[in-house]
This record gives structure tokens, sequence and C-alpha cells, in this order.
């Protein structure tokens, strides 16, 4: 990333910054590596996240060479090794398994999982009121790079943790996030955003909808393609992932997820849903939203944006009531989002959104080595006055100075040789169309700041 595109990326980060203060956020800066085991379990070992995009590095190899050549070798032939290199059965190999994340760190594939970790190793659930808390930074998948989608990209993303409130409570909470995501946008700029809500039920009510779903699935079996006839015994949830475009039709008229919620999931969505209406903000509902990690239940949500392609997805989110606990914590409720900031950004430039980058205010166009310190002791008086100021370390010609000071798309061209030193009276000049003042120190200060760029 480099400016001025990086200016963009400050205005959005800027603007989270103020939108989610307005909500009552607080940042948390998890670490960028974490035991492998949080991940495992915090994300869930099934995911694809965890089983083929997490960066994994062991911790104390006791024999360097020959754990780096293991860990090279049980990626590409799984079945074949133990951590001594031999061959194994499949209890042994999970053994290794087990072992090898154990002794081993990740790089972040995602925060949640250790924004939980946090929340109990700080005993976070003693604090007053719900733990609001966001983040932002670096994440790594292994994945194959493409447009809008890297092996080290940035998320944006906050939490809401809570260990009180009813289903009601709930809805509200998952409501506010929304609106709070919808406000971000908005201050960001980016339009044509579009707000998909789903309930993916619970431990009580999903489980039975995804028998529905694979006795429904086993009905059309012979008409899906190899993928989904597969996912039909391992996970039938993801058949409603599939983009192929002869299984969209049978896609439609399978049975929906939020048409078999338990009650307590159908009093949330329906909540939920009537929370949004009263924020007037606007959503569709899409049942085949089902999210890839596994701690989701009921509230999940997508928002899309235009200019991305295939990749058109800026953010997802949704409730996890109960990972806190799964990792070892009290029950507490928990709902957050993940934004895609780089996708947010590829987004802006479609748009044409430029990078707000702020011009340079002055350039010190100083003559005479003698000089320099005046110009040194005026740059840093005009530094301390908030403006941005260029002190080239080398003397150069009047008009080479002024030309260079054009280049650079100086505001203001401020002149310093022997007269201006001699009288306290500095010449500057405006670029845009070549005004000049001759001007004492402070009255320069306060001329310069009432012609600062907004
Ligand atoms: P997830 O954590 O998978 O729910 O992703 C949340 C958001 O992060 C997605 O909607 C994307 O905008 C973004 N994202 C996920 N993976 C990548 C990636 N490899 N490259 C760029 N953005 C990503």
């Amino acid at each position: 990333m480099l400016p001025p595109e990086t200016a963009l990326w400050n205005f959005v980060e800027s603007a989270v910054r103020d939108v989610f203060r307005a909500y009552n956020f607080q940042e948390i800066r998890t670490p960028i590596f974490e035991a492998t085991e949080l991940f495992a379990r915090g994300v869930g070992e099934d995911t694809d996240i965890v089983s083929k995009e997490m960066f994994t590095f062991p911790l104390r190899p006791t024999r360097p060479e020959l754990v780096d050549e293991i860990f090279e070798m049980s990626e590409m032939k799984p079945d074949l090794f133990t951590p001594g290199g031999e061959f194994v059965s499949s209890e042994d190999k999970m053994e290794f398994e087990k072992r090898k994340r154990s002794e081993s760190i990740s790089l972040r594939p995602e925060a949640t999982a250790s924004v939980c970790r946090a929340y109990i190793e700080h005993g976070m659930h003693t604090l007053p009121g719900n733990v609001k808390l966001y983040y932002m930074g670096p994440m790594f998948r292994r994945e194959r790079p493409q447009k809008g989608r890297y092996r080290q990209f940035y998320q944006i993303g906050a939490e809401v943790l809570s260990h009180t409130g009813d289903l009601k409570d709930d809805a509200r909470v998952d409501a506010e996030v929304i609106e709070m995501l919808t406000t971000f946008f908005e201050k960001a700029g980016l339009e044509g955003t579009a707000l998909y809500l789903n309930s993916i039920g619970c431990k009580e009510c999903r489980p039975k909808y995804v028998e529905l779903l694979r006795a429904a699935l086993t009905k059309v079996k012979d008409k899906l393609g190899p993928d989904s006839q597969r996912r039909i015994e391992t996970n039938p949830l993801r058949v409603l992932d599939s983009k192929l475009e002869s299984e969209q039709a049978i896609i439609e008229k399978l049975p929906r997820i939020a048409e078999h919620l338990c009650p307590d999931c159908l009093e949330e969505y329906t909540e939920v849903k009537k929370q949004l209406a009263m924020r007037g903000i606007s959503y569709a509902q899409n049942f085949r939203l089902v999210r890839g990690l596994d701690y989701y239940m009921r509230t999940t949500f997508e928002i899309t944006a235009p200019g991305l392609g295939s990749q058109n997805a800026v953010c997802g989110g949704g409730r996890y009531d109960g990972l806190v606990e799964l990792l070892g914590g009290p029950p507490t409720k928990g709902i957050g989002f993940a934004i895609g900031t780089d996708r947010v950004i590829l987004s802006l430039q479609d748009m044409r959104k430029l990078p707000v980058e702020r011009a340079l205010d002055v350039y010190v166009a100083w003559m005479g080595e003698k000089n320099y310190p005046a110009a040194v002791k005026i740059a840093r008086r005009l530094r301390e006055a908030g403006l941005a100021v260029e002190l080239p370390p080398g003397e150069m010609k009047f008009g080479k100075a002024l030309g260079l000071a054009d280049k650079l798309g100086a505001r203001y061209a401020l002149i310093i040789g022997d007269d201006e030193v001699a009288s306290g009276q500095f010449t500057v000049k405006r670029l845009e169309d070549g005004e000049q003042k001759k001007l004492g120190e402070r009255e320069l200060v306060a001329y310069l700041k009432a012609g600062e760029a907004p």
C-alpha cells in the first residue's frame, strides 16, 4: 500500500474510529499470532479456515530440521508420518495433529477467538454493562490470491459480549450493531451496499433442520454436481453456498432454516427484523446465508458492495452465544462482525472516491547558506501551528525552488533570503494565482492558517 492510496485507508479507519466511538465501543489490540489451539477450538476444526487456510509454525522445535520437514510432509501427505517421521496409523496421526496444534502458533485468520480469549483472561465479565470492543488490523489466510482475496488482508471488526439480557435485549443489540455498520458505510461514502439477513437457529433447531435438508437433498441427489453430492453427507448447509448454475433452481426449492426455527430463535429473528425496521434500515432476507464458522447461531448477516466482482462481501457477522464458554469462560452472549477493509477500499476506488490527501501547505524556498537557520526556525513555527511544511535540505536557485514547490503541489511558497532575514518580513507567494505578500512572523502564521485547505 503506497501513498496516495494510504490516505484513503486513513480516511476509512478514522471514519470507523469516529462512528464506533459514538456507539461507545473501545479498541482492543490482540496479538498477530496465537496458539493454534485457540483457533482450532474457537473457529472450529472442520472449517476451511482452520483445516486448510492457517499459516502455522512450530513453537519449540527440539530438532529444528526434523520438525520443519515433518510440518511440510504432514501437510502434503497427512496420512503418512508421525512426529518421528515414520508411517503411522490414523490414531497416531490424530495424536500428531493434536501435538502439532498444541506446540504451534498460527497467524490469526480472524480476531473473534482472540477477543474472547482476552475477555476470559482479563476477567472482563466483571466489567459494568456490556463489553463493546472493536479492532482493526491484518489477518492471514492461505488462499489463492485474486482481486479482493489476499493472504494478508485487513479487517475492522467489533464484538459485543454480555452475560445478561433476554432474547429481546439480544435482538436490540443485534440491530444496534447493524445500525453502527450502516452508519459507518454511510460515513465512508460507500454507496450501493446491501444488507442480507438470516437466522441459522441454535443447537436445538439447527441439527433438526440439517437432517431435513439432508433428506431433501438426498431426493434430488442425481441432479447435483459431485461437490454437492459429497456435502449431503459431510455438511449439507454448504450446498446452499453453491454457485453452480445447474443447482440454483434446485436450491431455491430446498427447505429454509428460517421456517424451521425453534420458538426462541423465531422470537429473536422476528424481533431483530422489527428493530431494524424501527431504525429505518432496509435488508433482504437470504436463506442461503449460513456463514462458514461453526460457532455462529441465530442472527447472521452479510453486507455486499458494488465494484468487487464475485468477492463482493464487504462484511460478515452474526451471533455466537456460547463461544466464550467453549473457550473456558463463563456463559456469555456475543455478537460481532468483520469488515474486509481491502474490499471497502476497492469499492470506494471503483466509485472513483479519491484519496482524501491533505495537500502540502508551505514550501520553504530559502536562499543563502547563512539563512538556513532562519528557515529551520520558521518551518518549525509553522509546523507547530499545524501546517504541512516542506523544508528542502539543500539550497536551490529561486526558479528551481518554485518549480519544485509547484510539482509537490504546495499551496504557498515562503521565500527566505537576505532581505527577509534582515527585515523580519517574509515573502509569501500563493502558487495558485501568484499573489505575493510581505508579512511578519505572527501575521504570516495567521494568513497561512486562514488560507488552509479544509
Ligand atoms: P469472514 O471472517 O470470513 O467472515 O470474513 C469477513 C470479511 O472479511 C469478508 O466479508 C471479506 O470482506 C473479508 N475477507 C475475508 N477473507 C478475505 C481475504 N482472503 N482477502 C480479503 N478480504 C477477506
